[in-house]
């Protein structure tokens, strides 16, 4: 990799920024004997992949590609042609063939057998340089230019390059620590593209509530969540919930996030309900709690609910039932146990908003879908301009799905500029 060119080289390819989909647009254009430049403003290539599935890297999903679509909602069909062309299985195969296998896990999530997302890093490092690629790293870009069928990309520190062709592929607004600042929506706006309104996805919700914050570190197994205004059903699913200092996270918290923000620009406020025994009704619990109440003398009710709560979600039921700490279970009264059972069913909580953009991990919206061409990823009002990744709008759940759509976009993106 080299710290930057001096002067101007013309390329027959830039592809800007080093994620997922960078590397993988410069990996197949070099392969296709190209002249390519990746350009990246970090030190090294894919930083953002490193903190990827908790450091393991959740690289795709071993789903079929109609689920794919259907996760990635109204750019699903968009993507149709990209998923076609680089498939979970051409990206298991193309890491296979650098010597690192992939495991499936739990939903169809693919892990490399390391359990390290630095290998994945390694394999695209290497396969760049196989493919012939000029990484030039510490290179922010500052602007770009189109002039007489080429484009001229100003880096920081006055160096400038040019090429036939670029490939935009300059991430979304999210987790900027590693390098992903928005720079592209406003490198896209300056080339005519249009921005669909950046949004946080796969984010935590805050909440009014602030018991929250005594359970912060809690997570809660095979939960229901419903989320409703007024009396409106709006989402409602089941899943792992994590209680944090501001709210709420974990697994379906994130999934259902982006449409929660959406939901929140015209409902508000909302109520999320969990459902602690989505399996068991109120007269199911009723009965078995009716049965353990009558234990020994001198049994107190928090001891009861042992049964049925995590520890550190006793004092909250107790304190929101207005039930004293110490008080026996033979003591409670029928109107209490109803209230904590109908807890145990709809525990409420108010959704405030979502963290902000910069701490989701996926930023919903960017440019306008509209202006590229799903066949090719070119843009359909900048000759020779590719885009690929989370730059375009759209994004999808937790799951592999995302980093899938940034290597599918960025392969047939790099593939149609070389072509
Ligand atoms: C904490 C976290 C965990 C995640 N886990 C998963 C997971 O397990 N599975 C999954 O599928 N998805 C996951 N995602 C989402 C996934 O990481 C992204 O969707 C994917 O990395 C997007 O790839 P990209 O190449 O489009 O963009 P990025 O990875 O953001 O790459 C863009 C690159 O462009 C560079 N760049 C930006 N501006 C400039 C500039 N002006 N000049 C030069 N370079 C620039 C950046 O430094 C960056 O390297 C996670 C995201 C986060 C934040």
């Amino acid at each position: 990799m080299s710290d930057g060119i001096a002067g101007s080289e013309i390329f027959d390819i830039a592809v800007l920024g080093g994620g997922a989909a960078g590397c993988m647009a410069a990996i197949r254009a070099g392969a296709l004997k190209k002249k390519v430049a990746l350009i990246e403003r970090n030190d090294s290539i894919g930083k953002k992949i490193l903190i990827t599935g908790k450091g393991r890297c959740n690289i795709t999903n071993a789903a079929p590609i109609e689920t794919f679509i259907e996760k990635f909602g109204k750019s699903g069909k968009f993507l149709r042609t990209a998923f076609f062309k680089f498939f979970n299985t051409d990206l298991v195969e193309f890491f296979r063939l650098h010597g690192l296998e992939m495991k499936t896990e739990r939903q169809g999530r693919v892990f490399p057998v390391t359990d390290k997302a630095r290998s994945v890093v390694d394999v695209l490092v290497t396969s760049l340089a196989q493919s012939g690629v000029e990484v030039i790293c510490k290179s922010a870009i500052r602007s770009i230019k189109t002039s007489a069928g080429s484009f001229q990309i100003e880096l920081e520190g006055g160096r400038s390059i040019s090429a036939k062709k670029v490939i935009l592929a300059l991430g979304g607004a999210s987790y900027k620590a590693t390098g992903s600042m928005g720079d592209g929506f406003d490198i896209a706006v300056k080339l005519g593209h249009s921005i669909t309104p950046l949004k946080p996805a796969l984010v935590p919700l805050t909440t009014k509530e602030t018991w929250v914050k005594d359970l912060q570190g809690l997570g809660l197994e095979h939960i229901r969540l419903t989320f409703e205004c007024g009396k409106k059903r709006l989402l409602s699913e089941i899943g792992e919930l994590m209680f944090t200092h501001f709210g709420v996270s974990g697994p379906l918290v994130l999934d259902l996030s982006g449409e929660v923000v959406f939901l929140l620009e015209d409902h508000k406020p909302i109520r999320m309900l969990i459902d602690l025994k989505p399996a068991l009704t109120v007269d199911q619990l009723e009965k078995r709690m009716l049965n353990d109440l009558s234990g020994p003398a001198g049994t107190l009710f928090k001891s009861v609910m042992k049964g049925y709560l995590p520890q550190k979600l006793i004092p909250v039921f107790m304190r929101l039932a207005n039930i004293d700490s110490e008080r026996e279970a033979n003591q409670v009264t029928q109107k209490e146990r109803r209230l904590v059972l109908n807890f145990f069913k709809a525990l409420p909580l108010t959704i405030k908003g979502a963290l902000p953009i910069e701490e989701a991990m996926v930023t919903s919206g960017g440019v306008s879908i509209r202006e590229i061409n799903p066949r090719t990823m070119e843009s359909r009002l900048v000759p020779g301009l590719y885009f690929a990744g989370e730059v375009m709008d759209g994004g999808a759940p937790s799951g592999g799905y995302n980093l899938q759509q940034a290597f599918s976009t960025g392969y047939l993106a790099g593939d149609s500029a070389a072509a």
